[in-house]
């Protein structure tokens, strides 16, 4: 049996995972997939005390070898459920079963879909969630970027330099991202903002062709041709397999502690309630957390 168990290899379970080994904790993290959290699909991460810029991908690399360093072990598996016998804790994975002492739940946050029609059904053949991963596929071509957040500035920024044309469709008149975002975005000539606005629906043969846009106001429509769209409408947290109580959206609810409402189940990082989802937050969670589930296990 593990002292702990760490779901999700992200800045917070990595982050979690070091302070964990430290403390002496025999600790396993589980990973789901190879690209480890959403921060490996971002560009340019220019908020990382120490690294004024450095590439998503890269800074998720050395967090690894970090925790390589450390002796942090980590294996393969989708956990399924989690459920609580006595003093232990049981996991059950795609690949089996395993135990432990505590465990703290860090599987991030995915996109949020729209839900409109033409979303789905384009989904990789113009539709997509990540600049990073799809925007040289639209190297002088038109697509539109749909939400006002750090995401869809961030991203609408990378593809400026790809596209001919970015469109920034957003439901309200004033964007939601910060100030350096706005204002960077504001200084590209190929960046137009079509405010008060929703994506109504995507058309095209085999791949996009057409957008219909609806301004919330007046109720008028436009069809407009487009390539591409690129959706960030926020994200959905990865946490519908464990069952501690939760928001309505599914987000973990913490103490300050980054305690669960189940003892020695902890959550930290972007699938958690929390003021801000930056790698910054991250991974002040995880060490958290692992000071939590030390102190948890400790006492045992
Ligand atoms: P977000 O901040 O929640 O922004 C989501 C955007 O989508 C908002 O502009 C929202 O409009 C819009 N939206 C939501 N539902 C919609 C709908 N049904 N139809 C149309 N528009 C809709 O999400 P995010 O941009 O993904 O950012 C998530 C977190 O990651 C934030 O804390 C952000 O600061 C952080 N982040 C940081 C960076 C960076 O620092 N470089 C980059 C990416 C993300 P309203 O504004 O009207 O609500």
């Amino acid at each position: 049996m593990y002292d702990l168990v760490i779901i999700g290899d992200g800045p917070a379970g990595i982050s979690a995972g070091i302070y964990a080994v430290r403390y002496g904790l025999d600790t396993l993290i589980l990973e789901k997939d190879v690209i480890s959290g959403q921060i490996a699909l971002t560009d340019i991460v220019e908020n990382y005390p120490g690294f004024s810029s450095i590439a998503g991908m890269e800074l998720m690399d050395k967090f690894k070898e970090h925790a390589q360093e450390a002796g942090v072990t980590t294996e393969d598996g989708e956990v399924l459920n989690i459920k609580s016998d006595g003093d232990k804790k049981i996991i059950s994975t795609d690949e089996g079963e395993i135990e432990a002492k505590a465990v703290i739940i860090a599987t991030g946050a995915n996109p949020q879909h729209l839900g409109v029609p033409g979303e789905e059904e384009f989904a990789g053949r113009g539709v997509s969630y990540c600049a990073t991963c799809d925007g040289p596929f639209f190297r002088g071509k038109n697509v539109a970027v749909i939400g006002g957040g750090d995401s869809a500035i961030t991203d609408a920024l990378i593809l400026s330099n790809l596209a001919s044309k970015v469109y920034v469709v957003h439901r309200r008149d004033e964007l939601r991202a910060t100030k350096v975002l706005k204002d960077r975005a504001f200084s590209r000539n190929n960046i137009e903002f079509i405010c008060d606005t929703i994506l109504d629906e995507v058309l095209g043969d085999g791949s996009v062709e057409k957008v219909i846009l609806k301004n919330v106001k007046s109720g008028d429509t436009v069809e407009m041709a487009m390539d591409g769209v690129f959706i960030y409408v926020g994200v959905v947290p990865n946490t519908g397999f464990v069952d501690v109580d939760k928001t309505g959206a599914g987000f973990i609810i913490t103490s300050d502690r980054m305690e669960t409402s189940v003892e020695g189940i902890y959550a930290a990082g972007d699938c958690r309630v929390t003021p801000l989802r930056q790698v910054v937050t991250a991974v002040s969670d995880g060490a958290i957390a692992a000071a939590s589930a030390h102190e948890f296990v400790s006492e045992g």
